[in-house]
């Protein structure tokens, strides 16, 4: 193989856009996979490009929250028992980080992400020819509770001051824009700017191939084999080593796979989601996402029928599928939307790769020249792909970041590495 500058491990949304990223400054880039591109997390999200998102998830604020999700009545979260003791560290860091200040704190350091974030989809999707993937119908988010609806209050007045399109409506102005609904809701918040995709896998595809054509390479090979031949950086592949003086850790979920024997030891935790593509009944669509927030899931309308998305799913990352989340909502689903037939046996398992604080770590790996990171973006990945690629080829060549990259740093978890 002719001689690499760059190797991209894990070829999801996020390495996919770091490839193409790199290559279109003009490096050799090999990307490597254990299989095909997009076959991992970024498969089966809900194809929202979210570049509205303010507020991250947070941990539950009420107590009632918390003992319905304790009593696995909740449909927007679920654990296995057998792992809280493993995930409880992360869980006490989520909760410090769920108060208003410090969400408000996340909100900002994440704002120059999100803000490039459809943007930056726009220029790889023109340029992948894949822009018929893109739909820019908006985001369509439904309380069926007072409560729930108030409690958007502060994220709407934010959404004023960075300039960001919202519109409250009522059930019948939520019905002229998606007439197959049925009024079981009492307000609707409707993000005009958000984005979404009609095929995930697809679009990760096309950006792949477009990586290809620009001369990057695509080859399978096992990650976990990355080690120091000198100052460069080998992988052992299918095609034989490939060495190179920088390497990107774009692996997802799987990154501690990798990390962890390099002694970089960082606190991500998995939470698992689900999905299942439904047929509709009778003529019915759906022309946009749409969420119901009460219940925790999303309806998102993807070339293969309608897709239900999951909440969080704390169990190891492995652990056989328990997909009780979509059994929950299956029955409120059927109340908002007139499913037919599900289209698959089995429902789609993936893992958000998460951090306590909401933020993905992108930038140089601690103690480990010429070993960059670009993982942990949870339940943003899609979103944040191609921004995420531009601002780490930004950083890898020298050239100024469109934004300051300090918030998304490996350091701020120092406490954690092994020393
Ligand atoms: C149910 C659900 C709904 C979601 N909805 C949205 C949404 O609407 N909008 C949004 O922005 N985000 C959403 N997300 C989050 C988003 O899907 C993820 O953040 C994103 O896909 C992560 O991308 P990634 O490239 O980091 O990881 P991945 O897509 O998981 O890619 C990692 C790659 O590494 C490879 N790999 C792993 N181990 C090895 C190894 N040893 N050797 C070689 N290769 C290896 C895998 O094969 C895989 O291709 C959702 C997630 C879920 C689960």
């Amino acid at each position: 193989m002719a001689r690499t500058e760059a190797i991209v491990l894990g070829a999801g949304i996020v390495g996919v856009s770091v490839a193409l990223h790199l290559v279109k400054r003009g490096l050799a880039v090999a990307l490597i996979d254990r299989g095909e591109p997009g076959h991992g997390t970024s498969y089966g999200n809900a194809g929202i490009i979210e570049a509205n998102t303010l507020f991250p998830a947070a941990f539950p604020a009420s107590m009632k929250s918390l003992i319905r999700i304790a009593l696995k009545r909740a449909p927007e979260a679920n654990y296995h028992a057998s792992f809280l003791g493993r995930v409880m560290p992360w869980l006490l860091a989520f909760r410090h980080n769920s108060v208003p200040e410090r969400l408000i704190a996340t909100m900002r350091a994440m704002r120059p992400l999100f803000a490039r974030a459809l943007a930056e989809h726009e220029t790889l999707a023109a340029e992948a020819r894949a822009g018929s993937y893109l739909r820019h119908t908006g985001w369509l988010k439904l309380y069926r509770s007072d409560r729930g609806f108030a409690a958007t209050a502060q994220e709407r007045t934010f959404a004023a001051e960075f300039g960001l399109p919202v519109r409250t409506m009522d059930v019948d102005a939520a019905l002229a824009l998606e007439p197959a609904l049925a009024p079981v809701f009492r307000h609707a918040v409707f993000w005009e700017d958000a984005a979404s995709v009609t095929n995930p896998l697809a679009l990760t595809c096309a950006y792949a191939a477009r990586f290809v054509m620009l001369g990057g390479v695509t080859v399978m090979g096992d990650a976990r084999s990355l080690h120091r031949v000198g100052t460069r950086w080998r992988v052992e592949s299918t095609q034989g080593p490939i060495d190179a003086e920088a390497a990107v850790v774009t692996l997802g979920p799987w990154a501690p796979d990798l990390l962890d024997p390099l002694g970089i030891n960082l606190p991500l935790v998995v939470k698992r989601g689900y999905h299942r593509h439904f047929a509709t009944g009778g003529n019915a669509s759906l022309a946009r996402p749409v969420l119901d927030a009460d219940n925790g899931y999303c309806l998102a309308p993807m070339e293969q029928g309608i897709r239900i998305t999951t909440g969080a799913e704390f169990a190891a990352r492995d652990a056989a599928p328990t997909p009780v989340q979509l059994n929950r909502v299956l029955a409120v689903a059927r109340d908002l939307f007139p499913l037919g037939a599900a289209v698959e046996d089995n429902p789609w398992i993936g893992a958000r790769p998460c951090f306590a604080d909401s933020r993905p770590v992108i930038g140089r790996a601690p103690g480990q020249p010429g070993l960059w990171l670009a993982y942990g973006h949870g339940h943003s990945g899609l979103t944040l792909g191609p921004a995420t690629g531009r601002l780490i080829a930004e950083m890898m060549t020298g050239a100024t970041p469109f934004c300051d990259p300090a918030p998304y740093g490996a350091e701020r978890f120092a406490s954690h590495r092994r020393r």
